[in-house]
């Protein structure tokens, strides 16, 4: 498969993230997939994990949407930095991050990252609209701010979900599943700021604009994520 043109993209898009239609569960999978544990759910159990954490974000979203998301960083006294360029360790650069260790929390925010977000967002407008730089800080601070709920509430949303068992021989032990807390924070993140769809899509976005995935990479992915949301028999055109 050649480079595909803006258009066959834009088609592909639509077609496994249906205008109006929820690509929460799909993405959520896509999160689900990266996790270390992610074999040892059972396929069964999958639904439950993306599920319970896009309702988790969404709960904690409902509790707080009265304000914006400066007033809740206000409110909780957290500090906004603001970096130039993370430096891109291992080739991927660092988008945002949040410190509790200090005695002021402080979330560091990295403006290239955000601005190259914003240009591979704008590629592709029908996702996201047209996404500034602020919006996209925005959604990294939301982002961060649940990390924060998850903190001060002593548990994290990972450790609110059943484990999944590992077997090792004769040994056994239970692990978390780490990746829902960041489905649950991209669902906050959504909820909280009214975006169309999680914005872990903005991570795609930015692989196909700097050509680290081309179109068959992008389908294969989504298929992969089909699959793994049970959806598998659905026609989704
Ligand atoms: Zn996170």
């Amino acid at each position: 498969m050649g480079k595909a043109t803006r258009e066959e993209m834009g088609r592909e898009m639509r077609r496994y993230l249906p205008d109006g239609g929820d690509s929460d569960l799909m993405l959520a999978h896509m999160e689900l997939r990266r996790d270390p544990m992610f074999r040892r759910i059972p396929e069964q159990s999958r639904l439950y994990y993306a599920q319970r954490s896009l309702e988790a974000g969404r709960e904690a979203a409902s509790e707080t949407s009265r304000w914006t998301i400066g007033e809740l960083l206000e409110q909780a006294g957290i500090q906004v930095r603001i970096e130039g360029s993370s430096g891109g360790m291992w080739g991927t650069a660092l988008r945002a991050q949040i410190d509790w260790t200090g005695k002021v929390p402080y979330i560091t925010v990295y403006r290239e990252s955000m601005r190259q977000l914003a240009e591979a967002a704008s590629v592709y407008p029908e996702l996201f609209g047209e996404l500034t730089i602020e919006q996209a800080a925005d959604i990294h601070l939301a982002h961060e701010y649940y990390h924060w709920l998850e903190y001060t509430s002593g548990t994290f949303t990972a450790d609110r979900l059943l484990p999944v068992e590992i077997r090792f021989g004769p040994l056994r032990r239970k692990a978390s599943v780490r990746q829902c807390g960041e489905i649950a924070a991209h669902a906050f993140a959504k909820e909280l700021l009214g975006l169309a769809h999680l914005p872990s899509l903005l991570d795609v976005c930015y692989l196909l604009h700097q050509g680290q995935w081309n179109l068959e990479a992008f389908c294969e992915e989504m298929e992969k994520c089909r699959e793994a949301s049970g959806n598998g028999q659905q026609h989704m055109v």
